[in-house]
């Protein structure tokens, strides 16, 4: 069993001790109690002896169990693939696309307030002015004036990217909330179990559903049909349009991207190039990652994209099946079906481990577009589900570790590339897939699993806190 950090924070605001207080009851210092809470370190069992009496709950409170905290999908039902593809604004789903849910939520629930006061804290504090989050929450919350303010402690926080907005009429405060961003988009309220708005997938594992296509002799994307309902087939339209009018817009845009780290676009000038000595693979490769260009440079000047599963990450799937239908002339209709195959991997992700770097690295944004990305592949190129597993896993496993660090918080470098370079990894991973997966030892469960531990060991200045690794070591 794994120390639960969240459990113990919650415990001790619900009780109202502070850190220091708890620390003197224990004999440790307040920055060993938020190490704690925050995951950085883990308490002695002498200590969690004492903490349960303390608290008066039981050892194995502490640790990670099937009960569901406010932020827990261990129900393991799974959400509709409408929560996972998101059309939105970018650069990061937790950074823009989730605050500005949480925005629009609270401002319809106050229409008559004329001033929100909104703090950002941990996170979204850290690393807001770069992702645009003040400029979206500003937008989402006009007309009325907002004041939004940065808080950088990551002490008492439940979760890494928290804000609370107050909302005021004439000078009167009328109404505030907690809420977090939770990755991918969603959000979760303070006190308030995290509630999915659809769960129609009861199978949350690659066994399980695995098993179940077998049986029922169909394909991953026909699983999907099976438990979306009628309206998703015109909703996975509207995402595939969109995610091609992404790429052709970001091929047609030239220019600096903003946010001060003067990065040019790229996406028109690789898409128009020829390699000094052209072959089929190099053109390939050169056009593959244009459309990976095009999408993650949309994402950063704050325009709409697809979250595949995120922002961040959301160049990797379209700029595989964009190619792939512009080579082979796929109808919409296969590419959405590939869309569902990849949907199921990111939703087993997203339910099984993180899609949110702020919590377990670029290994489950990058990481896991890449599985989907080459799951995807795997459904047009028509692989049975073992070779369409064995993909995925691949995808992952290269990617595991994988750090956030994006160089002033902007969603640019190593962003970009890398959305370029896991697309072009996501093609490897099916052409090994497709020759290998008679003699693989990893399922994509197992993989998934290890990723998600690895994101919890991955200290927090390689979380999307802009601390460590390329965004501390850059310094021009
Ligand atoms: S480094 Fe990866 S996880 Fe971090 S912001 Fe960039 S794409 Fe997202």
């Amino acid at each position: 069993m794994k120390f639960d950090y969240n459990k113990l924070a919650v415990l001790r605001r619900k009780q109202k001790i502070s850190q220091s207080e708890l620390g003197e009851k224990l004999s440790v210092s307040n920055q060993a109690i938020s190490k704690w809470e925050n995951g950085v370190s883990k308490p002695t069992i002498e200590n969690l002896y004492m903490l349960a009496q303390i608290f008066g709950v039981s050892l194995e409170y502490f640790f990670e169990t099937s009960k569901p905290s406010v932020f827990s999908r261990s129900d393991k039902a799974m959400e509709s693939l409408t929560e996972l593809y998101k059309a939105g604004r970018g650069p990061s789903s937790s950074h823009t696309i989730g605050p500005e849910k949480i925005c629009t939520r609270f401002k319809n629930k106050n229409p008559d307030a004329d001033f929100f006061k909104v703090t950002l804290f941990g996170s979204l504090a850290k690393t807001g002015r770069g992702h645009g989050t003040d400029e979206v929450i500003r937008k989402t919350l006009a007309p009325a004036k907002c004041e939004v303010l940065f808080d950088y402690s990551f002490a008492d926080l439940p979760h890494p990217n928290t804000m609370d907005i107050e909302a005021f009429i004439s000078g009167r405060k009328v109404d505030s909330v907690r809420a977090y961003s939770i990755g991918g988009g969603s959000v979760a309220y303070d006190n308030h179990p995290y509630i999915p708005p659809r769960k129609c997938y009861q199978l949350s594992s690659f066994k399980d559903i695995s098993a179940y296509c077998k049986e029922h002799k169909i394909r991953l994307c026909q699983f999907v049909d099976e438990n979306e309902d009628d309206k998703f087939d015109s909703y996975m339209e509207q995402i595939w349009n969109q995610m091609k009018e992404s790429i052709e817009t970001g091929l047609e845009t030239e220019g600096i991207l903003p946010g001060g780290l003067n990065v040019q676009r790229k996406a028109k000038f690789l898409f128009n190039q020829q390699h000094i000595d052209e072959s089929k693979e190099t053109r390939e490769n050169r056009i593959v990652c244009s459309y990976a260009f095009a999408v993650s440079e949309q994402n950063a000047a704050g325009e709409t994209i697809v979250t595949a599963p995120t922002c961040g990450s959301a160049g990797v799937v379209p700029s595989v099946l964009y190619y792939q239908q512009q080579k082979h002339s796929y109808s919409d209709d296969e590419i959405i079906n590939a869309l569902k195959t990849a949907g199921i991997i990111g939703n087993l992700i997203k339910t099984n481990a993180s899609i949110s770097g702020a919590e377990c690295g670029c290994q489950v944004e990058i990481g896991s577009a890449c599985a989907m990305a080459a799951a995807a592949l795997g459904e047009l190129f028509g692989l049975n589900i073992d070779k369409i597993e064995y993909a995925a896993e691949i995808a992952i496993e290269h990617h595991l570790g994988l750090t956030c660090d994006p160089i002033c918080g902007l969603v640019q470098i190593p962003c970009i590339e890398r959305n370029a370079v896991a697309a072009m990894r996501a093609i490897n991973s099916v052409n090994l897939a497709s020759f290998l997966s008679d003699t693989r030892k990893i399922s994509f469960d197992t993989v998934v699993r290890t990723m998600y531990e690895t994101g919890k060991d991955i200290s927090s200045e390689y979380k999307e806190t802009s601390e460590g690794g390329l965004a501390k070591v850059y310094t021009e």
